[in-house]
């Protein structure tokens, strides 16, 4: 089949076009998705952290990334098709973001690296209409967090990138699913750290 299944969680075996054409669809058409990268760390992370499992479980798609997640297939007897990590994808996702103009809200990481993220992604696609974004650091006030997800509700985002590492990303994702109305949302890890630079 099209997934492998490594510590209990099912890894999407696709390639990176076929990952970005169908996200660019998902938000195209405002269906409610959410996807995951998983490397090695995270699965280890998932082993004793059940609410991370679910996540992955609830999630659309959870993407393979990097070599560990390369090696386990190979020791399933089922090969891996491509890497699929955010640091490739992201490039690639913003060009076809801005192609459709789409409306991207980024949140996550520290708010020097974030704003300074922003500045660059304007420079670098034009066309990406970015619609907000907020540093990661909201902390655990359930009023604070309701502020910054009326911020992105109000954007009218059509994806949310959510870059606060693993487990305390998914976490966020999870608790605030219902209430978050961008239709299509994923989970960055430190992408926004290597973008930034
Ligand atoms: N981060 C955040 N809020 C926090 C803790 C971390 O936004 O409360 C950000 C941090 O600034 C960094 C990312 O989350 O940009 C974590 O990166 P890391 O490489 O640790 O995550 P991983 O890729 O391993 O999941």
């Amino acid at each position: 089949g099209n997934n492998i299944n490594v510590f209990n969680t099912s890894i999407w075996n696709g390639s990176m076009q076929n990952a970005v054409d169908w996200l660019v669809s998902r938000v195209q058409q405002h269906r409610k998705t959410t996807v995951a990268f998983a490397n090695a760390n995270n699965l280890n992370i998932s082993v004793n952290n059940a609410a991370l499992r679910e996540h992955y479980s609830y999630a659309d798609r959870v993407f393979a990334d990097g070599s560990g997640i390369k090696l386990a297939g190979k020791i399933l007897n089922k090969p891996v098709l491509d890497n699929v990590n955010g640091t490739d994808m992201f490039p690639l996702l913003c060009k076809a973001l801005a192609k459709q103009g789409a409306k991207v809200y980024f949140l996550g990481a520290q708010k020097n690296v974030i704003d300074n993220m922003v500045v660059q992604l304007k420079q670098d696609y034009p066309g990406l209409k970015i619609v907000g974004h907020h540093h990661g650091y909201i902390g655990e006030g359930e009023l604070d967090n309701l502020r910054v997800i009326n911020q992105i509700n109000r954007s009218n985002a059509e994806i949310l990138l959510v870059a606060m590492g693993t487990p305390m990303q998914e976490h966020w994702l999870s608790k605030f699913a219902h209430k978050i109305q961008v239709p299509v949302r994923m989970s960055v890890g430190g992408l926004f750290d290597f973008v930034a630079k």
